[in-house]
Formats: structure tokens, sequence, C-alpha cells
């Protein structure tokens, strides 16, 4: 199911308002640390998708060193042969182009998209909200901030606020890569331990959380979610608070 129209969780509040907060306040570090984009191995000169990706990942970053400060800098690495993880050890953030070949493959099957520019679109939009995943593993780490509870969904809402917050139409950039769970979830119809015990949420829960708060960022824009999920007025009353309490933090 495609959610994302055209052109135009909860109880994780506290840890996501936590991780905003240290997000947003200038701490009293040097100056001269901050998120670095790096390739592993210059890509070959025909491939124009990924050096188009790089181009817009490159402003993503300056967007993120413009609204944070970090004692110590982290690299986004591209083209790693393993992720996308967060490698405490190394201060790293690894990125493989295979996670965007599947992600392309992923929205090209589900006939998600109606040409090249949307699929780069979309694709932009899903790499964006790994990266704020990954990047709030990296704030947890280097900024030794205390998670009770799941650090996965912890960082999980982190990604969807940030990325709503610092688009101008971050709703539709977050609808992206809600609706890229809901096409993962879709693909594994029978659950493995693995599912249920792994450290991420079920695809479909993450789907959901993350539907809650592009909800509560525009219940007016996005009160079609909520019919076409049948989520119930109370729950959808909550994403509203939620989202409210977070921004207002
Ligand atoms: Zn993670």
């Amino acid at each position: 199911m495609r959610l994302k129209k055209g052109k135009p969780v909860l109880n994780q509040s506290l840890k996501v308002l936590f991780l905003i907060t240290f997000f947003f306040i200038s701490l009293s570090v040097s100056a001269e640390a901050e998120f670095k984009f790096k390739r592993t191995t210059p890509l070959e000169l025909d491939n124009q998708f990924l050096a188009a990706i790089d181009e817009e990942v490159k402003f993503i970053i300056q967007r993120i060193n413009q609204i944070l400060l970090i004692p110590e800098n982290v690299v986004f690495l591209f083209g790693a042969e393993d992720g996308p993880l967060y490698d405490p050890l190394l201060k790293q953030i690894w990125m493989p182009d295979d996670f965007t070949y599947e992600v392309i493959e992923r929205f090209e099957q589900a006939n998600y998209v109606e040409n090249e520019q949307e699929l780069f679109d979309v694709t932009v939009d899903v790499i964006e909200h790994t990266l704020y995943h990954e990047l709030g593993h990296a704030l947890i780490d280097i900024l030794q901030i205390p998670i009770t509870g799941r650090e996965e969904d912890a960082v999980d809402n982190l990604a969807t606020i940030l990325v709503i917050m610092t688009n101008e139409e971050g709703g539709e950039v977050a609808l992206s890569a809600a609706d890229l769970f809901d096409l993962e979830g879709d693909d594994r119809q029978e659950f493995t331990d693995e599912d249920y015990w792994g450290e991420h949420s079920l695809d479909y829960q993450r789907f959901y959380n993350a539907i809650c708060y592009i909800y509560g960022s525009k219940p007016d824009q996005y009160q079609y979610l909520i019919e076409e999920l049948a989520i119930t007025e109370d729950r959808a009353e909550l994403c509203i608070e939620d989202f409210l309490r977070i921004r207002t933090s």
C-alpha cells in the first residue's frame, strides 16, 4: 500500500525528547568537530544515480552540522561493506551502497513510483531517515546519553521527528520511510524468533510509530492516514499530544 500522496508510538516520547534536546542545544565543545561525508572508493563515472544521491547526502550533513555541535568527528562512510550501522569504536556511520540498491528495488517492485525522478526522491527520503537513525546511535554514544528501554525505538522515533522538523515538507519525507517499513512488512509474512527478539521493532510497528508522528505534526493534512489505517480517535489524539510535547520542549 502506498500512503504517500503525490505533491501536496508512543511512550517513547521521553527518550526522544531527551535526544531532541541534545540535538538542538549547542554544547560547549570544540567548534572543529563535525559530521563528515566520506566515500570509501570513488564511484564509477557512469553511476550518476549514486553520485546524485551523494550530493543530496552532503546537503543533509551540512544541515545537520548547522544545528548540532558534537565533541568529536563522526564520519558518514558511504560505500561501506556493511550496515547501515554505527561503529562506536571508529566513530563511523557505515552506509553500504547495497542498502541504497535494496531500497530502490523495493520501491520499484511495489510500483511505488511513476518515474525516475520520483524514485530518486523517495530513495533520498529513506536514506535521510536512515542517516538520522544512525546519528541517534552516535549521539547516544558520544554524548553518553542514558537510555532506558529500547535504543532502537528511541532512535527510530528521533529520526522520524528530525526528518519532519528539518524539512519544509518533512511529513512527506517521513512518509516515504514509513511506506518502506510497510513494504518490508509485506515481504515477511512469516515471522521468525529473530523478528520478535531482534533489535528492531517489527516493520509494521515501525510503520505505525512513524505514521503517528507524521499525523501528529499536521493533523489536517494527514487526517486521511488515520482514516485509511482505521486508527482510533483516542490513539490519534495521543499522536497529536505526543508530537506537540516534543516540538515545544
Ligand atoms: Zn539502529
